[in-house]
């Protein structure tokens, strides 16, 4: 028979087992994993090393400086293996009173499975285990083997997963990786890579009190000092002033150009009106919006405090004032040669007494966009959805994608189930089942097409 018909037998082998499918979804879902509160992770890694062994993979939970670490491993026909990306751990519930119906009961309600963890991460997880465990039953083995690192980190910035990463890359040698990415207007998006993060905060300290404000006239205001420092450091244009913030921007290739150039412009207008926003920046057309969001990179105040902030009236002189400033970056900007510019910039301007600390980093990645795991996906994004995928070259957040793609050098693609309305992080999260059943044949069909490339 024609691979295209076995395929077909694979993918029908998933629709007739939709309800075991979804109540595998609702088992994981009831456990609990908050990676940020430590609630249930040991029982949770427990339950996904059981869960891969069902599913037919040799699994083994390893042991890190934090959460463990579960992988599993199937060899399959080809000789080429796959490697796919999941965690386990969930952000936790609140606000608790939004939830309509129980975040750890897995109810499934009006065709869709409400839990925390429904689409982030574990209706991922399933889709793949579902779409295994059909070659298994059909044919007897997959179409290429399969190697699977599910992390419980992923919520809290993934602290052991470089680590892992790097002391085990013989196991990790591999030809591809599948990570997580959601959907977008009904058609899979294939995210190339990831933004780069660094978090920084600025600490201003002018005296070791706060004054009276009846001083004002004669102390010097660690507010308005940080202030200055921060609107020498961007102008109204957007554009950064810090010197050197752009240096290491690498400009994008001709298929890179060409990939934003096919994207669809954002609706300026319905954003306008869904958030009640005053303006985009810079006023920006519909179809600039997509180049200005993926290519480049961000300046951005995430918060600031200093002196009174609290109801009614307090009068005084803050002597302290702080800013936590983020900066989403572009490949190859570094986080800590950011951070030296951003030293170096307040010297300059006569701010030496400015404090910068680096409070988190993270690297920007890029993938190949003509690499055999996209060919892989667009194929079976034609076949499972009819429609052709979106490529986004660069991927807009700051997700530890870098650690595969500049530590194992392998082509990877960010792709998966959950649409915007899933509510991830937030209450009520969800997964439409009919969502989850053609995200396993299209994980089948992405194991097919990856096996015969
Ligand atoms: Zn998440």
């Amino acid at each position: 028979m024609p691979a295209s018909d076995e395929l077909d037998a694979v993918l029908s082998h998933i629709e007739e087992n939709t309800d075991r499918i979804v109540s595998d979804l609702q088992e994981l879902c009831r456990q609990k994993s908050i990676s940020t509160t430590h609630i249930g992770i040991d029982e949770m890694a427990a339950l996904i090393l059981e869960r891969l062994e069902r599913a037919g993979l040799e699994a083994t939970i390893h042991k890190t400086g934090g959460h463990p670490i579960v992988t599993g491993r199937l060899t399959g026909a080809g000789a080429k293996t796959l490697l796919f990306y999941n965690h386990y751990d969930v952000q936790p519930l609140d606000p608790l009173d939004e939830w309509t119906s129980p975040p750890f009961e897995a109810n499934v309600v009006d065709g869709y499975v409400v839990a925390r963890g429904a689409t982030d991460n574990k209706g991922n997880i399933i889709s793949r285990l579902a779409a295994f465990e059909a070659f298994l039953a059909v044919r007897g083995e997959l179409p290429c083997s399969v190697m699977y690192i599910i992390e419980g980190e992923e919520e809290i910035g993934s602290p052991s997963l470089l680590p892992f990463i790097n002391e085990n890359k013989d196991m990790l040698s591999v030809d591809g990786c599948i990570w997580e990415d959601t959907f977008r207007e009904d058609v899979p998006v294939l995210s190339l890579g990831n933004k780069g993060l660094c978090y920084l905060e600025l600490r201003c300290r002018t005296a070791n009190v706060d004054f009276h404000s009846s001083h004002a006239q004669i102390y010097e205001n660690a507010a308005w000092r940080l202030n200055w420092a921060l609107a020498s450091m961007k102008g109204s244009d957007e554009k950064v002033l810090v010197e050197g913030f752009y240096d290491d921007v690498t400009p994008l290739t001709e298929k890179e150009e060409e990939l934003v150039r096919l994207m669809k412009p954002y609706d300026g207008a319905e954003r306008k009106k869904k958030f009640d926003l005053r303006r985009l920046a810079l006023d920006l057309p519909d179809e600039e919006l997509p180049r200005r969001h993926l290519t480049n990179p961000s300046f951005n105040i995430a918060g600031m405090d200093a002196g009174y902030t609290g109801e009614g009236v307090k009068t005084i002189v803050s002597g302290r004032a702080r800013a936590k400033i983020d900066c989403r970056l572009v490949v190859d900007q570094d986080p800590e040669k950011i951070r030296d510019c951003v030293r170096r910039h307040l010297d300059r301007h006569g701010f030496e007494d400015i404090e910068v600390e680096l409070l988190f980093k993270s690297l920007p990645a890029k993938s190949d966009p003509e690499s055999i795991t996209v060919k892989a996906c667009q194929e079976a994004s034609r076949r499972v959805y009819d429609a052709e995928a979106v490529i986004n070259p660069f991927g807009s957040g700051s997700t530890p994608t870098w650690m595969v793609i500049r530590n194992l050098g392998i082509p990877l693609v960010g792709t998966g189930v959950g649409y915007i309305t899933a509510r991830t992080h937030s209450a009520n999260e969800n997964l439409k089942v009919e969502h989850l059943i053609n995200g396993a044949k299209y994980m089948a069909a992405i194991c097919e097409s990856f096996g015969n490339a």
